[in-house]
């Protein structure tokens, strides 16, 4: 509770969501079985739905989008050659080096505004047949919407012109669709639109969708089957996880067109925000549910804006000495997005 009384509006991540009630009973009531034999009926139905909404054969359910993402990446780029990435990508900045040191992957990045794919760049880096000297390039990854971007939703016609690009020289691509979701919403583009662009892709059900946990890597038959294996070699072959499976079906049903609200949310906050100080945001680059603040030039630090927010009952996240992060989500009502608008604003006008 903050000072006022008002209850704690918690805008450091759209991970922080508790499943909601009816969610709960829809885990509860899960059909389940041992899923390591291929027999728990709910897995199997949210992996099947999930490749089938982004125009691929098949899917695996995995504990974490981290997860998600590594086994796509190993399915994809042969120890010992190299994925392409912005340099501001989770793959590359948040998941600990998990491709080195389990994929053998060394990882190559190019610089972005605002994590938006300018396709001409990493098609301009790409060496996939580097002889004996250099490193070989094995794929490409994506990130939609972009996370530490600020939410940046992907051009459309930029991811094909990067699968035009990669056509016929072997290199492929991963998607990071842990919002994909957001994007989706945004835009009203269809998911097999983007899915069917990329080799692997996978999405978070754990983030707006207000799931517990869990994400699923989607593929190609053969590759799903391959990651499924090394899915169990790294310890994460699980049992009657139906029940978990089963949060994520009731979020797709219940929790995707209503992400709208969460980006009306955050447009709310950055208007705020840019009228207290216009250089900090730039309101027409929200259309998710991020927002990123730029503190540099107001002569505050990132600590004391999180501080201050803190005090009034607004929790958002420092990332860096200048840059500040928040994130609606579906515990964020209309109520909570104009009190946090009304503390930051306050908090970075000092
Ligand atoms: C959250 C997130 C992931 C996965 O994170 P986990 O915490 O491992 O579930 C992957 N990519 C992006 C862009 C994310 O925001």
């Amino acid at each position: 509770m903050s000072g006022s009384g008002a209850p704690l509006v918690d805008l450091r991540s759209d991970t922080v969501t508790r499943p909601v009630p009816a969610m709960r009973a829809a885990m509860a009531e899960a059909e389940v079985g041992d899923d390591v034999y291929g027999e728990d009926p709910t897995v199997d139905r949210l992996e099947r739905r999930i490749a089938e909404l982004l125009g691929h054969e098949a899917g695996l359910f995995t504990p974490t989008g981290s997860l998600a993402n590594q086994l796509g990446l190993r399915m994809l780029v042969p120890p010992g050659q190299e994925l392409l990435c912005d340099v501001t990508a989770h793959v590359a900045r948040a998941e600990l080096g998990a491709a080195a040191v389990f994929s053998g992957i060394t990882t190559r990045t190019w610089a972005s505004e605002r994590g938006r794919l300018d396709a001409a760049v990493p098609l301009a880096m790409m060496q996939p047949d580097a002889g004996p000297y250099f490193v070989s390039t094995a794929a490409i990854a994506v990130e939609n919407t972009h996370n530490l971007g600020g939410g940046t939703v992907q051009p459309l016609e930029q991811a094909r012109v990067l699968r035009r690009g990669v056509e016929g020289t072997g290199v492929r691509l991963h998607l990071d669709g842990a919002r994909l979701w957001n994007a989706h919403v945004a835009t009203g583009e269809s998911l097999a639109d983007w899915g069917r662009l990329f080799d692997t892709v996978s999405v978070c059900l754990s983030k707006g969708l207000g799931a517990p946990v869990g994400s699923v890597l989607v593929g190609d038959a053969e590759l799903v089957a391959q990651a499924r294996v090394w899915r169990k070699r790294y310890g994460a072959g699980m049992r009657q996880v139906g029940v978990l499976a089963a949060a994520g079906l009731y979020a797709l049903d219940h929790h995707v067109e209503r992400l709208a609200d969460d980006h009306a949310h955050a447009a709310v906050i950055a208007r705020a925000c840019a009228g207290a100080v216009p250089t900090a945001v730039d309101v027409d680059d929200v259309r998710t549910n991020i927002v990123v603040l730029d503190l540099a030039g107001t002569g505050r630090t990132s600590r004391q804006v999180v501080e201050a927010a803190a005090a009034q009952g607004v929790r958002v996240s420092a990332f860096g000495p200048t840059l500040v992060r928040l994130v609606t989500h579906l515990e964020v009502d209309d109520d909570g997005a104009d009190r946090a608008a009304q503390v930051l604003a306050g908090a970075l006008a000092g």
